[in-house]
C-alpha cells in the first residue's frame, strides 16, 4: 500500500474525512487522495517520492509553477522582520496601488484572507449600499461557502432559494436567486419583475466550478446592463479567473466592466489572500469609511502580501499571457488529438491560462446541463490512468484546469503522450 493511503487512514482519526477543503478527499473520482511532501515548477512529489505534472496549481495561485525562487525570496525575507503586525504596512499600499493600476475597474481595494470572506464582504457591501435584501447567482457558480451563497435555486426562476447545505438559515436563503447560468432571456425576466429589489448580481465571468465554461456572446452585457438599468451592483467574482484568463482577468478579455471584483488564488501567489474592490463610490461604505463592517486580524499580512505583489509583477511582464495561453492551448489540442485518434468523444474549453475537458457528445459546451451530462465514469477512468502516468488533474469533472509558466513544451507533449495512452484504454 502507498504512504499516501496510510497517511490518509491516519488523517482521518481527528480530521474530518481526513481533509480540510472537501474536494480533496476524492469523492469525485474514488479511491486514496494523494499526500504529497513537495512541489517545485511544474511538478508535485507524493509521500512515495513520485513525481506529477501538475495541473491542479494549488486550484489555480501557482501560476509561476510551485515555489518559484522571486516568490520564496520575498517571503523569507520579509519573515525575517515580523510575520504579522496587526497595523499598518507599507507594502500594502504597494499591493493596492499596483491592483488599482493594473485593473481599470478598481478605485480602491480591500485585502482579505480568502475568497469566501472576500465575496461574502462584497455581498454585504452590495446589501449595504443599495438598502436591498436579495441577491441573483447562477447554477454551477460558486464563490465560497458564506450562508448566502451555499443556496440552490427551487425550481423555476423566480421561486425562493433552498439551502443547499444544512445550517444555512432558510430565511437567509430565501434572500438567494439562482438563474440558469449564460441565460440573458431568464436574467432580463427576472430583473423586469423584481429588479428593484436586487442587490447585486454576483457570476464567476469565466466559470472554473462546473469545468471551464467561458461567458456566451451577449451573457456579461446583459448583466452589465440590468445592472444598469436597475441599480443592482454588479459582481465579477474573479478569484479563480483574475490574473489567470489574462493580466486585466475576464473584465479585460470581455471588456465589461463590473461595479465590483473579488480576488483570490494568483493575487496570493500561493499564501492565503483574498480581495475585493471597485467603484469608489461603493467601497466607500466599507468601515471605517462608512458603515458596512469588515475586518481580519490577519488582512494584509505582510508574508502573503509579498508574495502576492512578487506574482503579480511577474505576471505583469511583457508576454506572460501570450505564452501561458499559447501553451494552454497546446496543451487542450493534444488532449483533442488523443480523443479523436482514440475515437472518444471529448471536448474542451480554453480561456487564457485556464481549461477543461468533458467526455461528451456534444461540441461547444456552455451550460451546466450539458457538463452534468458528461461520461462521468469515463472520466473516472481516465482520471486514475493519468494519474498512474504521472499527470495530477482536478479530481473532479466540475473544475477547471490550470498551466503555469514553468511547464516546458516536454511536459505539455509528455501529458499529451500519457493522455494517449490511458484514451486507448477506456
Ligand atoms: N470564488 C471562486 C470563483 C472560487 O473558485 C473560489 C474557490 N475555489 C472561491 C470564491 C472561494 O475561495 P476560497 O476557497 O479562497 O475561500
Amino acid at each position: 500500500m502507498s504512504q499516501s493511503h496510510d497517511l490518509f487512514a491516519a488523517a482521518q482519526k481527528h480530521i474530518p474525512g481526513g481533509v480540510n477543503s472537501p474536494v480533496r478527499a476524492f469523492k469525485g473520482v474514488g479511491g486514496d487522495p494523494v499526500f504529497f511532501k513537495s512541489a517545485k515548477g511544474a511538478y508535485l512529489t507524493d509521500a512515495d517520492d513520485k513525481q506529477y505534472i501538475d495541473y491542479v496549481a494549488s486550484w489555480g495561485p501557482a501560476i509561476l509553477g510551485h515555489a518559484h525562487p522571486e516568490v520564496v525570496k520575498v517571503v523569507q525575507e520579509q519573515a525575517e522582520r515580523g510575520l504579522s503586525f496587526g497595523a499598518p504596512t507599507q507594502i500594502e499600499t504597494t499591493m493596492a496601488d499596483l491592483v488599482c493600476d493594473l485593473i481599470p475597474s478598481m478605485d480602491m481595494v480591500r485585502m482579505v484572507s480568502s475568497g469566501t470572506e472576500a465575496t461574502m464582504t462584497a455581498i454585504r457591501l452590495a446589501r449595504g449600499y443599495t438598502g436591498r435584501d436579495k441577491i441573483v447567482k447562477f447554477e454551477g457558480c460558486y464563490h465560497g461557502h458564506s450562508d448566502s451563497l451555499l443556496v440552490k435555486a427551487g425550481s423555476g426562476a423566480l421561486t425562493l432559494g433552498v439551502p443547499s447545505s444544512p445550517g444555512v438559515p432558510a430565511a437567509l436563503a430565501e434572500e438567494t436567486l439562482t438563474l440558469t447560468h449564460n441565460d440573458s432571456d431568464e436574467v432580463r425576466k427576472v430583473f423586469a419583475e423584481i429588479g428593484d429589489q436586487i442587490a447585486c448580481i454576483i457570476v464567476e465571468p469565466v466559470a472554473g466550478n462546473m469545468n471551464c465554461i467561458p461567458p456566451e456572446d451577449g451573457f456579461l452585457q446583459t448583466l452589465r446592463e440590468v445592472c444598469d438599468e436597475s441599480g443592482a451592483v454588479l459582481i465579477f467574482d474573479e478569484v479563480m479567473c483574475g490574473f489567470r484568463v489574462g493580466l486585466q482577468g475576464a473584465q479585460g478579455v470581455y471588456n465589461i466592466t463590473p461595479d465590483l471584483t473579488t480576488y483570490g488564488k494568483v493575487i496570493g501567489g500561493g499564501m492565503p489572500v483574498g480581495a475585493f474592490g471597485g467603484k469608489k463610490e461603493i467601497m466607500s461604505h466599507i468601515a471605517p469609511l462608512g458603515p458596512v463592517y469588515q475586518a481580519g486580524t490577519l488582512s494584509g499580512n505582510p508574508l502573503a502580501m509579498a508574495a502576492g505583489l512578487t506574482t503579480l509583477k511577474l505576471i505583469s511582464e511583457d508576454g506572460f499571457f501570450d505564452n501561458l495561453s499559447a501553451k494552454t492551448t497546446k496543451l487542450v489540442e493534444g488532449l483533442q488529438a488523443a480523443a479523436d485518434d482514440a475515437k472518444i468523444p471529448f471536448t474542451t474549453n480554453q480561456v487564457g491560462g485556464m481549461f477543461g475537458f468533458f467526455f461528451s457528445e456534444e461540441k461547444n459546451i456552455s451550460r451546466f446541463a450539458q457538463v452534468a451530462k458528461g461520461d462521468m465514469e469515463r472520466f473516472k477512468k481516465f482520471y486514475h490512468g493519468m494519474l498512474d502516468e504521472g499527470v495530477y488533474l482536478a479530481p473532479s469533472a466540475f473544475e477547471a484546469g490550470f498551466v503555469s509558466s514553468q511547464h516546458t513544451d516536454e511536459d505539455i507533449e509528455n501529458t499529451i503522450a500519457a493522455a494517449r495512452k490511458v484514451m486507448a484504454t477506456l
